[in-house]
């Protein structure tokens, strides 16, 4: 047997799930198609969103707690800055639902935050333009994660305990027997107990079951340079925000470059149908809605993006991810479909695959994250 438990790409989930699997004594043989730390799926574009309140919902911050707490045992045993503490300014009119869900999430779990009202908000943060009635968030606990430091931070601390990784190999085919897995790879085979599935928009090809489940979508990050002083665009002035206004739903993180402030539509970048999820091409004539956006929320930037990336990430139906043992077998978990709100819980997620895999549970709710609420059916 070449190891306990292969895990198949080394994204977020499966860099971090080779991580906890290594450090808690486990042979772990990790298979990568291209390089450590590459920018082709769903875990780069140089910053992501911590966030504590949540507008997902309140359910979801025992598994925050749990990954902000790996974070930071990560950033300190890699030595390297992975999470900046900015804090995450949520802004939209209180009675939208995800307004609610984050006010429930400070209240029902004693979040630190701030509320800020219309006038203390446009006072404090003048970047942003707000509207009537609108009021701020500021959840304490919320920062900017560095999405290819951390794969590759995770990856090395799974190797130091370990952890075999074999970038720029492919896994072509995967088949169970009684008493283990065969993995091919790059032409060559290899066995294992348990295979745990964390290839993120290529989830579908290596667990079939689930591919009806699963729609890729590209997302698009875009980056503007302010016309003023970028001071005040810097981390310690502009907090990593959430912005919810009349249907426009837009994402930031401060200035991590010295040049160029990150904004995006959350979700998907508007409607890219049409377009190849695999693609990382983009028509520059989608680029305007999100330069309109700026134009009006963000009046300090110029409203033509100095860059911009694609990526793609799996999407469930329900914007919940799949995380369970895979149907018909007792020798596979699937880490999929976390729907664009993933990389933060990402260690999170690998303390939990570690835990099933090595002892069958986990004391963490997954809620509604099983495979059967597709499968079944
Ligand atoms: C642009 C963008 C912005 C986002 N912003 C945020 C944010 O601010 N906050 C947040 O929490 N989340 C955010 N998300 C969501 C989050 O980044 C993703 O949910 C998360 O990174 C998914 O990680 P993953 O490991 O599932 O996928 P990936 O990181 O794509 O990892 C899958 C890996 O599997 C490998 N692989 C696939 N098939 C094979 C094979 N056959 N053999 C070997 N290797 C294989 C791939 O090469 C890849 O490395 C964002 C996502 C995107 C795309």
């Amino acid at each position: 047997m070449d190891a306990d438990i292969a895990v198949i790409g080394l994204g977020a989930m499966g860099s971090m799930t080779a991580w906890q699997l290594a450090r808690a004594g486990a042979s772990v043989l990790g298979f990568e198609q291209y390089g450590l730390g590459h920018d082709r799926g769903a875990s780069a574009g140089e910053s992501r969103l911590f966030r504590m309140a949540y507008h997902e919902g309140a359910a979801y911050v025992p598994m925050l707690r749990r990954a902000r707490a790996l974070w930071h045992e990560l950033s300190d045993s890699s030595g390297l800055p992975l999470f900046r503490p900015t804090g995450c300014l949520s802004i939209g009119l209180p009675e939208l639902p995800q307004m609610r869900r984050v006010r429930e999430s400070v209240d029902e779990h004693g979040l630190d935050h701030e509320i800020l009202d219309p006038d203390v908000l446009a006072a404090r943060y003048p970047q942003h333009r707000v509207h009537d009635g609108e009021i701020g968030v500021l959840d304490a606990g919320g920062g900017v994660l560095r999405p290819e430091l951390a794969v590759l931070a995770a990856c090395a601390q799974a190797q130091r305990h370990g952890a075999r990784l074999l970038p720029h190999t492919p896994v072509e085919n995967v088949r169970f027997e009684d008493d283990r897995v065969r993995i091919t790879a790059a032409g060559t085979e290899y066995t294992a107990r348990t295979v745990i599935f964390t290839a993120g928009p290529w989830s579908r090809q290596l667990v079939p079951g689930l591919a009806p489940h699963l729609t890729l979508r590209p997302l698009v990050l875009t980056w503007f340079a302010p016309t003023g002083d970028p001071a005040d665009w810097a981390p310690e002035r502009f907090p990593a925000f959430i912005r919810d206004t009349d249907g426009v739903h837009l994402f930031g993180v401060p200035m991590m470059d010295g040049m160029s402030v990150k904004t995006g539509f959350a979700d998907a970048f508007g409607d890219l149908s049409g377009t190849d999820a695999y693609t990382r091409d983009l028509d520059e004539r989608r680029l305007r809605p999100i330069g309109e956006a700026v134009r009006r929320f963000l009046p300090g930037l110029h409203p033509d993006p100095v860059r911009y990336s694609v990526y793609m990430d799996a999407y469930t139906s329900d914007r919940t991810a799949v995380v369970d043992r895979v149907p018909g077998t007792d020798r596979a978990l699937v880490l999929a479909g976390f729907s664009g709100h993933g990389f933060k819980l990402a260690p999170a997620f690998g303390r939990i695959a570690a835990d099933l895999a090595l002892r069958g549970g986990t004391d963490l709710d997954l809620g509604a994250m099983s495979a059967a609420r597709f499968t079944a059916a």
